[in-house]
């Protein structure tokens, strides 16, 4: 889905609703800008909070979400005692 949004006089460009809730983008979440040779601007989550728990130690991107290894450990726990 494309979609376009203008810039503000600050330079802000705000990130659709529907993707934040997509992609579980929080505020306060930080992203690296860059840009390619072909003058694209690319954001990378960088930082951010764990889906569960809102930690912002030990994460792992697991499926496009910030989880936390204290999370992993106790799902790991609860996994095997299924
Ligand atoms: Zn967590």
């Amino acid at each position: 889905m494309l979609n376009q949004k203008k810039i503000s006089r600050a330079g802000s460009v705000t990130i659709p609703a529907h993707l934040r809730r997509e992609l579980g983008l929080e505020p306060g979440e930080v992203l690296d800008v860059s840009h390619t040779n072909k003058g694209d601007i690319v954001l990378k989550r960088s930082r951010g909070f764990c889906l569960f728990c809102k930690s912002d130690r030990e994460l792992v991107m697991y499926d496009g979400r910030f989880v936390c290894k204290t999370c992993i450990d106790r799902m790991k726990k609860e996994a095997d005692h299924v």
